[in-house]
């Protein structure tokens, strides 16, 4: 698409995402001349800033995003306003309309426009109607994507999208009196990241994995991500009704993770195509039973304990948390994928805070051959591995069994490497300017559908409700520092598997 001329609107634009993620991405593409000529930013939230105020804001708040350069943030911000409003009010939006059509006219960018909803989520819905009840959205309803030169308005809206199946229905209504899908962008940050982008050409640009990618030869899949901090002042966020691993991460990462690995190869490249795939993972995920939940889901809570010689309070503890809180600060769950290629082969998805290591990993367990040679060495011959990480550490490794040197035939698991950063000589660079650059382009691939969220609440929501009916009295479980409750350990023991820790 050509028509990329865009006034970004951010409302939420004094807020933590905006300082720390947003205003670095968009100077990042700035610096490398991604972004169009016709360009500029208008951050909108009820503290008081004028222009200038605000752009130190940013620029203190993180100033080693700017680079040493002096000018050239000069020269980018001149391109970033500011406007103290209360968008959540109806009285606030003529000044808030008419502040945009004069940057529109200022900065030529047409009636292109760009809105990107940095809020907390109660804040979502009375924001998409205040929009709908504007002049500004022109196109929105009857935008097409086949006619690039037709102006264009377009919506981002950040996690977490809905707190249950039926609030994300909801907002997903509210969205679609205004904007047509096509014109949604549903961010989750993880699909930037490169190293799950790389899953697809991994599968599909290789003639090496997708023939094994299947029930005949996959074990079984996990995927985690591992945070070390807790909660750290957050905690009243956290704790609250709509908080938890659960829904914070498994339902909305780790899913989207798990449709990339699972998905069909696509038609083409198409964002309409790719999406497509996804979509019928989400509807293939099989939604467990609540009698089921005890056996394919694990709560955790972190007690007291320490993070690489650190100590870390016990989530109880944290300031805004209930001192019986049931929030769970660990989840894991095993999910089947009821396809053809995916068979009778579970997924294992967890998450936790106050963890061991912070990582964020795929690893692909393959079945055992399927007659032993080595028979004097089969206790100690290890599944075949491909372990994708999405960080740190950024790379694929390959794990198979090799023949240590010497006589005999002993035999050890081997490692071959593709180190991220050795092999590109650079760091990935952070999702959120490549998918802010994909919405300013009109690139939805890498972004979520209605059905996809839909479908992700369904799978995850028995079990959310199983713990919140049956609340659980050895909370906490596991020490801060650890890699999460032994009953998820025993969950896997009982599968006759084991979680990659290391
Ligand atoms: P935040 O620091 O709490 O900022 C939120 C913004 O909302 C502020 O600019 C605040 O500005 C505004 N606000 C607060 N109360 C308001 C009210 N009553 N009416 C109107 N505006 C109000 O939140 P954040 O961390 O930037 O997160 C924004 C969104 O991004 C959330 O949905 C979050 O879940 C998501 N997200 C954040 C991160 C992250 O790393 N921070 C990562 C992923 C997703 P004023 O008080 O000046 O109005």
């Amino acid at each position: 698409p050509t028509n990329q001329n865009c006034l970004l609107v951010i409302f939420g634009a004094s807020g933590d995402l905006t300082k720390r993620k947003l205003i670095p991405a968009l100077y990042a593409l700035w610096r490398n001349g991604t972004l169009p000529e016709s360009f500029a930013v208008v951050g909108i939230a009820r503290s008081d800033y004028g222009d200038e105020a605000y752009r130190e804001l940013l620029y203190d708040f993180n100033p080693s995003a700017y680079d040493e350069d002096a000018s050239k943030w000069a020269e980018f911000s001149q391109r970033v306003h500011y406007l103290s409003a209360d968008s959540t009010k109806a009285e606030a939006w003529p000044e808030i309309e008419r502040r945009l059509c004069g940057l529109s006219q200022q900065y030529k960018t047409g009636d292109n426009v760009l809105f990107y909803l940095s809020l907390a989520p109660q804040f979502f819905e009375p924001v998409i109607r205040h929009i709908g009840q504007s002049g500004l959205v022109t196109e929105g309803r009857r935008y097409c994507s086949l006619t690039p030169e037709r102006p264009w308005q377009r919506i981002v809206i950040e996690k977490p999208f809905g707190s249950d199946p039926g609030s994300a229905v909801k907002l997903n209504q509210v969205l679609a009196e205004v904007f047509d899908e096509s014109a949604i962008y549903r961010i989750d940050h993880y699909l930037g990241k490169e190293l799950v982008q790389n899953m697809m050409v991994l599968r599909f640009a290789n003639s090496l994995f997708e023939p094994i990618w299947n029930q005949r030869y996959v074990d079984h899949v996990q995927i985690t991500a591992s945070e070390t901090v807790g909660v750290e002042g957050r905690g009243s966020y956290y704790d609250s009704p709509a908080g938890g691993a659960m829904r914070d991460m498994v339902q909305s990462h780790l899913l989207q993770v798990l449709s990339i690995v699972a998905m069909e190869p696509p038609v083409s490249l198409a964002a309409d195509d790719i999406r497509t795939e996804k979509i019928k993972i989400f509807k293939a995920l099989r939604v467990p039973t609540a009698s089921e939940v005890p056996e394919i889901a694990v709560r955790g809570q972190y007690g007291a304990g320490a993070v690489s010689g650190v100590s870390v309070p016990a989530y109880r503890d944290e300031d805004g948390v209930a001192a019986d809180s049931q929030t769970d600060t660990f989840a894991a769950m095993k999910l089947k994928v009821d396809t053809w290629r995916w068979g009778s082969v579970p997924f294992y998805l967890r998450s936790g805070k106050a963890m061991a290591e912070k990582k964020t990993e795929i690893v692909v367990y393959l079945k055992p051959t399927p007659h032993v040679l080595f028979r004097e060495q089969a206790q100690k011959l290890k599944a075949n591995q491909i372990l994708i990480s999405i960080q740190p550490d950024e790379g694929i490794r390959l794990r198979f069994e090799g023949k240590v040197p010497g006589p005999g035939m002993q035999i050890k698991d081997v490692v071959m490497d593709f180190d991220y950063v050795k092999q590109w000589e650079a760091s990935p660079p952070d999702g959120y300017a490549t998918l802010l650059h994909d919405c300013i382009r009109g690139d939805q691939t890498l972004f979520k559908h209605r059905d996809e969220i839909e479908c992700a609440w369904d799978a995850v929501q028995p079990v959310i409700d199983y713990w919140h009916n049956n609340p659980q009295d050895d909370l906490p479980n596991y020490n801060a520092g650890t890699w999460g409750p032994s009953a998820s350990d025993i969950m896997m023991a009982r599968d006759g598997r084991y979680w990659h820790n290391f």
